[in-house]
């Protein structure tokens, strides 16, 4: 069989080490050479701000965050920045923080220097996401890549348990969409694969002991390749609905991707045999369990405790026939088995109902 493909690996610096946020984002900025930083960081992460701020020059602060960026959010964020004449960002908090330093970076060419303090990986992509007038628009622009990523393992730990399992989930869904996503390719896919291996087993710890460390890490890890192959991936099915559902409805990000993955996964599985091998092998399923990776998807959310329902995150029966529609208009070609209306509006209803997979 012949290998054919068309790759593109993004550069990013990462640094990688516990309780090292402080000098690894010192050492980040250096290397940029900024003078004048806009500090954008979720409220929840004064301490570190502070810290930063201590040794870094910070001109602005921003801790006015909302999820899905709302544009006028971004505007006001946009002015801050160039009245400050900023020369990097500092971004501390999940994807809604990135997110909204994104979009500064893609109208001013900013660069950012991102401290993930969730799962969702948006820091170790070049996608941007904004949201107006309940619609979200997406796109991919090299300028929205963070120039550097910052984990620290330790600025996970004030992320409740379930909270940290959806997230995780979230990671999850970028490595297994990824599988069928429009630029799937070797290199993505053997990313996404080890996404899945270090990410099942780090969920699967965190459940047990939201406490362990380890098991936060493997899971940073894991959501940090998974973010890699979806970047390089693009999106899939599963992440045109989420998209849709979170802009239209405003549905939480990270429960709502919890809950979609194993009906999309038991949607596109049967004609993406590859996708549910490796998924399978990561599950810890035997090779006698052939067709079970989905399923096994719908028992890992239900034994990690995630919601169970669109129903029970906000997601109206009566919004299932729009949703539907709307999603239809951005599934992607390529997606391995072909999508209607029809049966999109299946997959909805059984996902907002939680019916098992
Ligand atoms: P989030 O950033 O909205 O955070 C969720 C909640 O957790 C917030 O209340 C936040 O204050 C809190 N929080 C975050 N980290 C915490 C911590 N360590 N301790 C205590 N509280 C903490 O959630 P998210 O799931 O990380 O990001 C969702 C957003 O990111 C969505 O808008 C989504 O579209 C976007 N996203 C974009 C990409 C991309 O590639 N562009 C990828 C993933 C997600």
């Amino acid at each position: 069989m012949s290998i054919n493909f068309d790759h593109q690996t993004l550069g990013q610096r990462v640094l990688f080490g516990r309780e090292q946020a402080v000098e690894n984002t010192v050492k980040a900025v250096k290397e940029i050479g900024a003078n004048k930083i806009l500090l954008i960081a979720d409220a929840f992460a004064m301490d570190l701000s502070d810290r930063i701020a201590a040794e870094l020059p910070v001109v602005e602060r921003i801790h006015e965050i909302v999820q899905h960026v709302p544009a006028q959010n971004a505007d006001s964020a946009t002015a801050l920045a160039e009245q400050a004449g900023a020369d990097a960002i500092i971004t501390i908090g999940g994807g809604s923080s990135t997110g909204l330093a994104k979009i500064v970076a893609l109208r001013t060419g900013i660069p950012i220097v991102a401290i993930p303090t969730t799962f969702a990986g948006s820091e170790a992509t070049n996608v941007w996401g904004m949201t107006e007038q309940s619609r979200k628009s997406t796109g991919s622009d090299i300028r929205v890549l963070p120039a550097a990523v910052v984990y620290d393992v330790t600025l996970s730990t004030g992320l409740p348990g379930e909270l940290a399992v959806s997230s995780g989930l979230n990671a999850l869904a970028h490595a297994v969409d990824g599988f069928w996503a429009p630029r799937a390719n070797p290199i993505n896919r053997a990313l996404g694969t080890e996404g899945t291996r270090a990410l099942i087993p780090g969920l699967r710890g965190i459940a047990k002991n939201p406490e362990d460390l380890d098991s936060r890490e493997e899971t940073l890890f894991g959501a940090y390749l998974a973010a890699v192959a979806f970047s390089s991936a693009g999106s899939g099915m599963h992440h045109k609905i989420c998209h849709t559902l979170g802009g239209a409805y405003n549905l939480p990000h990270a429960e709502m991707h919890a809950v979609v993955l194993p009906y999309v996964a038991a949607y596109n599985m049967p004609s993406s045999p590859d996708s549910e091998r490796r998924v399978a092998e990561a599950l810890g399923l035997s090779p006698q369990d052939t067709g079970q990776a989905a399923s096994g998807l719908f028992q890992l959310r239900a034994d990690l405790g995630a919601p169970p329902s669109l129903a029970a995150i906000g997601f109206k029966e009566s919004d299932i026939t729009e949703a539907a529609a709307l999603s239809l208009q951005s599934i992607p070609d390529s997606n391995p088995r072909p999508v209607t209306e029809e049966s999109l509006a299946k997959l909805l209803r059984a996902a907002w109902a939680g019916e098992p997979v």
